[in-house]
């Protein structure tokens, strides 16, 4: 019933020119959006918050986004928002991150269809099958449990560092733990070298999907490194933004950005949602959810700025 008012409401305000309205006030703010995957097979109890987006769905926002918006490459926004230069109106920059096989299969025949660019952010660990997404092994071992059994471990385990996790992993699920290929595909090195090609951007969201702000100096610094390097080598390029692998505050220690720029890096990504000005931190750059859940008028609520904090210039 409340989803049926939202949406009602929603549509309400599309046909008021509300949307446009915000995205006019908003127009000076970057916007850059963060995906995980493109896919219309996956099982709704794995998937249930969208995770993947629907490609019908996928193809709608790109239709809004070449419609209404300045798509433009993510290195050149972040450049520009650090500067001080002046952006298009209503820039906005599209990123993916982890890696998945989707990434490759689905969303790009759609960004390429638009003529839309878009970074894409890899776990390397992953894409070398020497570490699998975690909170996918849960929700297969948690399939049949409610949904907020689900969401509630995912919250609890991703504060742990990475030891702990897998410990505490194994106390609850014991061999009830499906292997840790979960069925899950992730791009290869050769999906990555023709997104490259292809004009694409690729770049760093550590080895094994840490919590930077949940492990050691020594950890972290190995990890933001090796997986700059490891895609430096199989691309020949890595994007100077980073993607921080959960992104909520408390996922990255401000001490670690002098770090950050010693290993060339310029800028990174959080998932606190909201819009970007000359004033945001570069390293605590925010970003636009978007999940399968963002359906026409969400989606043009969430990429207008409507539900955002917005420090406007
Ligand atoms: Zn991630």
């Amino acid at each position: 019933m409340r989803r049926q008012l939202k949406a009602v409401a929603l549509r309400g305000a599309a046909i008021s020119g509300l949307f446009a309205l915000s995205r006019r006030r908003t127009r000076k703010a970057a916007r850059i959006l963060a995906y995980h995957g493109v896919s219309a097979t996956f099982d709704p109890h794995l998937n249930f918050d969208g995770f993947f987006v629907h490609p019908d769905v996928f193809e709608r926002h790109l239709r809004t986004l070449a419609g209404h918006y300045h798509v433009m490459p993510l290195d050149e926004l972040v450049t520009a928002l650090r500067t001080g230069t002046e952006l298009p109106d209503c820039a906005t920059a599209i990123t993916f991150d982890d890696g998945y096989l989707n990434n490759f299969t689905e969303a790009l025949p759609l960004l390429e269809q638009y003529r839309l660019p878009a970074t894409f952010f890899v776990t390397t660990g992953f894409l070398d099958h020497t570490h699998a997404p975690w909170w996918w092994t849960i929700r297969q071992a948690l399939r049949d449990q409610p949904r907020n059994a689900v969401i509630d471990w995912e919250a609890k385990l991703k504060r742990l560092p990475a030891a702990q996790r897998e410990a505490e992993m194994k106390k609850a699920f014991g061999d009830a733990l499906p292997p840790n290929d979960v069925g899950l595909a992730m791009m290869s090195w050769d999906n990555v070298r023709e997104l490259v090609q292809r004009g694409y951007q690729v770049g760093g969201h550590t080895v094994s999907h840490i919590s930077l702000g949940h492990e050691t100096r020594n950890i972290v610094l190995a990890e933001v490194s090796e997986s700059m390097q490891r895609i430096q080598s199989e691309a020949g390029t890595v994007s100077p933004v980073f993607s921080y692998p959960y992104g909520e505050a408390e996922h990255f220690n401000a001490e670690w950005s002098a770090a950050l720029v010693e290993r060339g890096i310029t800028g990174g990504l959080t998932t606190q949602q909201g819009l970007n000005g000359p004033q945001t931190d570069p390293f605590r750059l925010n970003r636009l959810n978007v999940t399968g859940n963002h359906d026409r008028y969400a989606f043009r609520a969430l990429a207008s700025g409507l539900s955002s904090r917005c420090h406007c210039p």
